[in-house]
């Protein structure tokens, strides 16, 4: 069981916020900071291509292309951490804002990051069936969700996903 402090929480999420920014990707900038138990930053990602991979127009502005290039910024941080030889064991995971994608959670199950947080339970459409599965495997695996936010908000053109688990901080 994880206990977080809100007054860091906000911190590595805005630190996760800024970090997203630096995504080239005009339509969806995402940011991901790893962050130990003494609060130590172990690790930061945001999206784009894999280190050498050009981004050209192409790949950057035909969304199913762009995603067959695109590292996410969970996947990101994990594979920096790889590089570096850095364990992610028992750290948690600050992002900048969704809930991350099936394939993400599967990283951060396997990396032995435990708790995971998001600024908001929010889940556009076309995510919730990744989103969704990623909930279902992080709550059979014990990784923890922690929202800054109040729980899950319904909004026009967006889907709930049930994430009854996630604790507010
Ligand atoms: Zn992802």
């Amino acid at each position: 069981m994880t206990t977080l402090n809100r007054k860091w929480a906000l911190r590595f999420v805005a630190l996760a916020q800024h970090i997203a920014e630096w995504s080239k990707d005009e339509a969806t900038k995402v940011g991901a900071v790893v962050v130990g138990p003494d609060r130590e930053i172990r690790a930061t990602g945001y999206n784009g291509p894999p280190r050498g991979v050009r981004d050209t127009v192409a790949r950057q502005t035909d969304r199913d292309v762009k995603l067959l290039y695109t590292v996410h910024a969970e996947d990101n941080a994990i594979d920096q951490a790889a590089l570096i030889g850095v364990s992610l064991r028992g750290c948690t995971m600050y992002l900048s804002t969704l809930m991350p994608c099936a394939g993400c959670a599967r990283s951060i199950i396997q990396a032995g990051i435990t708790s995971v947080v998001v600024p908001k339970l929010d889940v556009p459409a076309r995510w919730k069936e990744s989103i969704g599965a990623g909930l279902t495997m992080f709550k059979e695996a014990g990784v923890e969700i922690f929202c800054l936010d109040a729980p899950v908000r319904v909004k026009r053109k967006r889907a709930k996903v049930s994430a009854k688990k996630a604790k507010k901080i």
